[in-house]
């Protein structure tokens, strides 16, 4: 089962990947963490991201497709030429030509899309979810200052560790740009996948916990 999670920028889309993964097994593969990883690297893509990200715009259509190319190489790979468990795309395709690229990546290597799971937020509670937003430096864990704090203050509840990071790129500035291109380049993909009816629509400002049973339920049916 291979699903895509869209949403703007603060939707929950990590968030609710990462539950997906835990319970089901799944692959996350989130280009937005990708090209981090490759930013703090150093690599070549990296240092060709770096200053597009930090600007809230968008990396090339070539770029991200080659990255989601190589890693759903690897999981076949991994899973002995197998389809595997099941890929969660978070962040990925955020262009029609992306959409495009994705469906080439799948097909050929025997695969399909089967849900698109769309979470609905109110705008007006992103730039809150953006700028609380903090992850655990060591495992990655989400958190945030207000709807998601650890157990324990300061205490990551996955792995222990007391030091947690915050991305460059969530301030208020570079919202009104990221919510922007949403709108402008990222929604319009939505009646794309409409008509082959594949999308569902999640109420993305519920609880966390409910927003995943409701995407459990998709998966479900
Ligand atoms: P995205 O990956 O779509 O950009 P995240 O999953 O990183 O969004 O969520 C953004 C922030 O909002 C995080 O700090 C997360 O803990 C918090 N968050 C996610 N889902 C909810 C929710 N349903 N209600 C309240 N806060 C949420
Ligand atoms: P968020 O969900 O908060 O928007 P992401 O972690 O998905 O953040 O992405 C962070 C940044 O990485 C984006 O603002 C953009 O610069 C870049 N990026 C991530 N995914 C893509 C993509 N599919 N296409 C182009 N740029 C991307
Ligand atoms: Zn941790």
């Amino acid at each position: 089962m291979n699903i895509i999670l869209l949403g703007p920028p603060g939707a929950g889309k990590g968030t609710q990947a990462s539950r997906l993964v835990a319970e089901r097994g799944m692959v996350q593969l989130s280009t937005g963490d990708m090209l981090r990883a490759a930013k703090d690297a150093g690599t070549p893509v990296g240092l060709q991201v770096r200053d597009i990200m930090a600007r809230g715009e968008l990396v090339s259509d070539a770029i991200v497709s080659a990255l989601i190319g190589e890693r759903l190489d690897s999981l076949k790979e991994e899973a002995g030429g197998d389809t595997g468990p099941g890929v969660i795309f978070d962040g990925f395709p955020r262009t029609a030509a992306q959409a495009e690229a994705l469906d080439l990546l799948l097909a050929e290597r025997g695969q399909q899309l089967d849900h698109v799971v769309e979470l609905t937020v109110d705008e007006a509670a992103l730039t809150e979810r953006i700028v609380g937003r903090y992850t655990c430096a060591k495992c990655g864990e989400g958190y945030h200052d207000r709807f998601k704090q650890p157990a324990e203050a300061g205490v990551c509840d996955v792995c222990g560790s007391t030091e947690f990071k915050r991305r460059p790129d969530d301030t208020a500035e570079t919202i009104a740009t990221r919510m922007a291109i949403y709108r402008g380049e990222t929604a319009p993909i939505l009646p794309f996948y409409d008509a082959r009816g594949l999308v569902a629509q999640v109420d993305g400002m519920a609880e966390i916990g409910q927003v995943t049973q409701a995407i459990e339920s998709i998966l479900d049916r």
